[in-house]
């Protein structure tokens, strides 16, 4: 099927490129003076990709933009939690089996909620690490909370762990994933087959919570960005 192009803009440029938007959109990029029967034929030959890159962008889920109402669904450790919004509340945020903002914190809701992520990122992960650290007797120097979007943990030469609060959106297998990870880092550095070799050790179903994450961490988002 050959390929429909939504928008062919010329500048002065040397090459020509097709640039395949999120929401679909086709734009073609060409130098000025490049005959339209040339763009055409590029445009062509290349028709497979085109059309490829348009059905991945199709598939595309939008991401979760909270826009903090009631009864809208907060993730923890993989479950979906509603969210009330409530007149006098003291507190800004609770949380017992639902998430209860007081109408006041609305404006800066989304600083509240990650406040909220942060302080659980800190309790959920000490715990796991000391955990996992204990059963396969390692060693680390300390714990951090970042606010990287797709990078979920890292440990620096020193035993330092980073994580960052997102992770506890996930489920705890998930969680558990990323922890061993860092914490095999403290014996190897680098990805090498020993590397994965002592993850497997210590968690043999790894790969389906690394599927997880590559395929839903997009998804653990307050603002929609990534
Ligand atoms: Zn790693």
């Amino acid at each position: 099927m050959p390929a429909t192009v939504d928008q062919i803009i010329r500048s002065k440029r040397r090459t020509i490129a097709i640039i395949v938007h999120r929401d679909g959109k086709v734009v073609v990029r060409a130098p000025l003076k490049t005959p339209e029967r040339l763009i055409h034929a590029f445009i062509e030959s290349k028709s497979g990709w085109i059309n490829e890159k348009k059905a991945q962008a199709a598939q595309q889920v939008a991401l979760p933009v909270k826009k903090f109402t009631g009864g809208e669904t907060f993730l923890l450790l993989g479950r979906e939690i509603p969210l009330r919004v409530v007149d006098g509340q003291k507190t800004a945020l609770t949380f017992r089996d639902e998430f209860s903002l007081s109408k006041k914190a609305l404006p800066g809701a989304q600083a509240v909620f990650t406040k909220w992520y942060q302080a659980r990122a800190r309790e959920i992960l000490t715990g796991r690490v000391q955990f996992f650290s204990k059963k396969f007797g390692l060693r680390y120097e300390k714990i951090r909370i970042s606010s990287a979007r797709t990078r979920w943990g890292s440990c620096s030469s020193r035993g330092t762990l980073s994580f960052t609060w997102r992770l506890v959106m996930a489920p705890l297998e998930v969680v558990d994933y990323v922890v061993l990870h860092e914490l095999a880092h403290l014996k190897v550095k680098n990805h090498s087959p020993v590397f994965w070799a002592e993850v497997a050790r210590m968690l043999p179903d790894f790969k389906r919570q690394r599927a997880w994450l590559k395929k839903n961490g997009r998804f653990l988002t307050l603002d929609g960005e990534e």
